[in-house]
This record gives C-alpha cells, sequence and structure tokens, in this order.
C-alpha cells in the first residue's frame, strides 16, 4: 500500500479509537453516577439521578450507532491487515463486535430496558411472597423476548445457537457445547462430594460461633488493612460500607467498592470486600497504554468473576490465610482470648457445608450446585424445551436431585433471583466458570510461584498479584478467554483443577471421578400407560 494511503488509514483509525474513548468515558461516567447513587446520594434525588443516566446511555447509544463510526469502521477493515499490529487488529476486531452488539433495532432495544426496569419492580415487589402466578406469565415474556434477542445476535455474529449468543453477552467467546460440557462433569461429581464432606464435617467438633459486637469503624479498618495486603491502591480507589448489596465499579484510576456489614458477624463485610476487592484489582491493573480502549477492558464477566473468587475463597480461604486473619482480627477488635478469633476455628466456620435454599447464602461447595441447575434450566427455557409453567417443578426437581432438598415455597425456589426477571439470560454460568477458573489460575500460580501460601501467613499477596497481573490483568482484552487460560496454565478453561481444588480442601484427597454405576443386563422394560 503507498505510503500516503497508509497514513490515511492510520489517521482513520487514531479517529475511530478517539470516539471509542468518548464512548468508554460516558460509561465510566454512568458508573460512578451509579457508585455515588448507592453511597452518599438522598433517597429523593433518585428520579433527577435516573434522568442524568437515562441522558448519558442515550448520548452514548447515539454515538456507537453514528454513520461516522461505521463509515470509519468500514475502512479501516479494509485496509491490509499488516497496516496495523496484532494488538491493534485485536482492538479493530473488539470494536466490530461492541457496534455490531449495539446495533439492534429500535424495538428490541426498548424492550431489553423495559424487561429490565420493570423486571427489577416486579421481582423486588413479588419476591418475598412468593406468588408464582403473579410472576409466571413476565417469565415467559422475558424469556420469549431474549430468545429474539438471542436469535437475532445469532443471525448477525454467527452464534451456534440464540443461547450461547446471550450466554457471549456476559461470557465474551464462550461456546456453548464447551459450558454444558464442563457443567456436566461437576454436575456428576457435586452430589457425591457435597455428601462426604458433609458427612467428614458432621464427625468433627463443630466450630464456635461469633459472639457479642464487632463495631463497624473496626470491620471498616480490619477490611481496609486486608485489603492494602491484597494490592487494592487506595489512592486510585475507596471502599464504603453500605445497607444494600455489595459491588465494584467507576474506572481504572476511580475504583469503587462497596460492602454490607453485620455487627454480630464481620465475615459478612470481609468476604465481601475481599470479593469486590478481586475485582477492583483487576480494574486498577488493566494495560494503561490501552485504557478507555475495547482492548483495554476486562474480559468478560466469567473472567472477572475468576479474579474476585481467586481472592475470595483460593487465597483468603487457605489455612495460611486465616493464621494472618487472626492477628489482625484479635488486635482490631481487641480480643486476644476469644476462642472463635483462632486460625482453625475461623477456617471451620468459613468451610461449613450445608445444602440451602437460596444461591447467595450458600457455602463454597454447594454453591455451584445452584448454578448448575440455573444453567440447565435457561438453557431449556431459551430451547423452549421448557416454559414458565412447568418451571417450579422442573426447579424443584432438580434441587433434590442435586442438594437432596426441596423449597418450602417459591421465594426461596424459582423466584429468589433478579436475573430472569429482568432478562439476564446466559449470566449464571459466569459464576461457576469464575470458580473454575480462579481454582485454575491458583493452581497454576502456586506451581509457578511455590511461596504464594506460604507468603500469605504474613499478608503478602504481592507474589500472587505479580502472576495474577503478569498472566491475567496485564492482557486487558487483548487476548481471547481461552488464549489467557492456554497461556497462563497450559490448558483451556475447565472444571478439572476445581473439582480437585474441593475434594483437597473439603475431603483432604485429591479428586477422582465417580465410577459410574455398573451396566446391568438389559430387562425388557414393562410398557407404561
Ligand atoms: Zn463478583
Amino acid at each position: 500500500m503507498a505510503d500516503n494511503v497508509e497514513s490515511g488509514v492510520l489517521k482513520e483509525y487514531e479517529k475511530l479509537k478517539n470516539l471509542f474513548q468518548d464512548y468508554t468515558q460516558i460509561n465510566n461516567t454512568i458508573s460512578i453516577l451509579h457508585n455515588d447513587q448507592q453511597i452518599s446520594m438522598s433517597p429523593g434525588s433518585a428520579p433527577d439521578r435516573a434522568e442524568q443516566m437515562g441522558a448519558l446511555s442515550k448520548i452514548a447509544h447515539r454515538l456507537i450507532n453514528a454513520p461516522e463510526i461505521k463509515d470509519l469502521l468500514e475502512k479501516v477493515e479494509a485496509a491490509p491487515s499488516e497496516s496495523f499490529s496484532k494488538e491493534d487488529q485485536r482492538n479493530i476486531k473488539l470494536m466490530r463486535k461492541i457496534v455490531a452488539e449495539q446495533n439492534i433495532s429500535e424495538d428490541l432495544s426498548t424492550a431489553i430496558s423495559n424487561i429490565c426496569n420493570e423486571g427489577w419492580e416486579k421481582h423486588t415487589k413479588l419476591r418475598d411472597a412468593g406468588d408464582w402466578s403473579q410472576m409466571k406469565d413476565w417469565i415467559q415474556h422475558s424469556v420469549d423476548t431474549m430468545r429474539e434477542v438471542g436469535r437475532d445476535k445469532k443471525e448477525r455474529l454467527g452464534f451456534a445457537s440464540a443461547y450461547e449468543a446471550l450466554l457471549d453477552t456476559f461470557n465474551t467467546g464462550m461456546k456453548a457445547g464447551h459450558v454444558a460440557q464442563e457443567l456436566g462433569k461437576m454436575e456428576k461429581s457435586l452430589p457425591g462430594l457435597i455428601r462426604e464432606a458433609a458427612q467428614k464435617q458432621k464427625e468433627e467438633k463443630p466450630p464456635v460461633a461469633f459472639s457479642g459486637t464487632f463495631p463497624k469503624e473496626q470491620q471498616e479498618e480490619l477490611c481496609r488493612r486486608v485489603l492494602e495486603a491484597m494490592g487494592f491502591d487506595f489512592n486510585r480507589g475507596r471502599l464504603d460500607f453500605i445497607s444494600g448489596h455489595p459491588s465494584s465499579g467507576g474506572t481504572s484510576d476511580d475504583t469503587r467498592l462497596t460492602t454490607f456489614y453485620d455487627e454480630k458477624n464481620f465475615f459478612k463485610a470481609l468476604i465481601a470486600a475481599i470479593h469486590e476487592g478481586g475485582h477492583g484489582i483487576y480494574n486498577q491493573t488493566l494495560p494503561r497504554e490501552w485504557r478507555y480502549q475495547p482492548a483495554g477492558e476486562p474480559l468478560g464477566m466469567d473472567l472477572h468473576e475468576s479474579q474476585s473468587r481467586i481472592m475470595e475463597v483460593q487465597a483468603a480461604m487457605t489455612p495460611e490465610f486465616f493464621e494472618y486473619l487472626e492477628i489482625q482480627a484479635r488486635d482490631i477488635f481487641n480480643r486476644p482470648d476469644d476462642p472463635a478469633l483462632s486460625a482453625e476455628n475461623m477456617r471451620k466456620l468459613r468451610q461449613t457445608v450445608a445444602p440451602s435454599f437460596i444461591r447467595v447464602y450458600a457455602d463454597e461447595i454447594t454453591y455451584s450446585a445452584h448454578i448448575i441447575l440455573r444453567h440447565k434450566l435457561e438453557s431449556a427455557l431459551i430451547e423452549g424445551t421448557l416454559t414458565a409453567e412447568d418451571l417450579p417443578q422442573a426447579w424443584n426437581d432438580g434441587m433434590k436431585n442435586l442438594l437432596g432438598i426441596t423449597p418450602p415455597d417459591h421465594s426461596q425456589g424459582c423466584m429468589q433471583d433478579v436475573h430472569w426477571p429482568s432478562g439476564a439470560i446466559g449470566y449464571f454460568p459466569a459464576y461457576t466458570l469464575g470458580d473454575m477458573g480462579a481454582a485454575q489460575f491458583f493452581a497454576a500460580a502456586c506451581k509457578d510461584r511455590p511461596e504464594i501460601r506460604s507468603e500469605l501467613k504474613t499478608g503478602n499477596f504481592k507474589p500472587l498479584q505479580e502472576w495474577l497481573e503478569e498472566n491475567v490483568h496485564s492482557k486487558g482484552s487483548l487476548l481471547t478467554t481461552e488464549e489467557i487460560f492456554v497461556q497462563a496454565t497450559g490448558k483451556k478453561l475447565g472444571a478439572d483443577d476445581y473439582l480437585n481444588h474441593l475434594s483437597e480442601r473439603y475431603l483432604g484427597k485429591p479428586y477422582t471421578a465417580p465410577v459410574s454405576a455398573p451396566i446391568l443386563p438389559q430387562q425388557k422394560t414393562p410398557e407404561i400407560n
């Protein structure tokens, strides 16, 4: 290509990058406004804030759908690939993906935002009473609309199915078949693992429960110390205690974390702070040279969740971490002799296995069972092999099979989550893919840097943090999820390391796959009428 043509294309690419920078900045501003709403805005200001965020969303939508962006993108894509570095080529590919995803008909776009807004409201209003007759039609409406969204995305972007297209919204590049295969492995093994772990714990001395109160200011101090040890940069971020649900948001240089708290149990604030801190550190250490570009953004929710869970359930549930926590907790709460604060006791409290109905309160090992069930049901709903009419029964059957318990009512059953009523179908697998990823990264990191675990005894997260920055955070979206896993761990994201981790932690032995039941000689099955 002639030099002047090449420099023309590079100029066009620069223009495109500037437009994407504006687009990212608008979305970042929405995130900061959202965080401000949670931590400091007065409740009466909510309608005003909704207007502000709505206006910004409209501007972002208009910007990304502007003919100028489409025109520039087409020109840049038409240039020979060697005009751009490998990283720029990846950035251009991601630009196209964002434009294609945002470029949906106005009808569908309105339908999605209606389901999201109305769904949240309906769920908040109806959940506690658990009246399915009032929720059933709405869930079917949400499923039907999201199926249409999935089909539309499938046609335009070439996914294998409508469900895979929806899955991709939250788990970039994840194939539906691969997710089904890995969750299928877990489904086979988990019920046995849970039973064995619960049985083993029954035979042990139970842990001592926390007693008395743990003042809020002291809990704040503990969370701050632990987050600083983890590597969260308070100079470019903050943590607030709120009454609502914990979250992380903001931008790389203004990372906002929130946690809730319970005066009787400091684990509640601490665990959520560690979880959100893992998300926050990922945001803070994304590649600076790609800031505000698609290639510099975090990858999907599955990878994001692996970064929160590697802190929360891998590092911060090791016996070594509890040694560090004991010293900090005794010091901050001034309880030198409280038996509940011994490292071993806190480990036992954190690792108690007990099947329960509500996903968000589930322990580490039973949590995935809740996700396996939701993945099966939501994919069947989108495929149309299950309807909202039959959902409660399918839910209860699944709970019985996976966890051996049946919810007493729908509020503790199929009406507990906000995801389906608000249209977030395809989201749930991100939680367990995140757990699998966390286990896989942690195993690889400990192999590369054997001092990782022993250093946690003194709260030194540096070796782990350095490994994560080098192998995950600094990659942003420059590589695909699969490439990140293969380069960092030598294999694709899968269930094996996670199952091994659960077996080592809860049963004290390496994982062995369950032996299938012996095949009996075929008998003639009587006709069922
Ligand atoms: Zn999370």
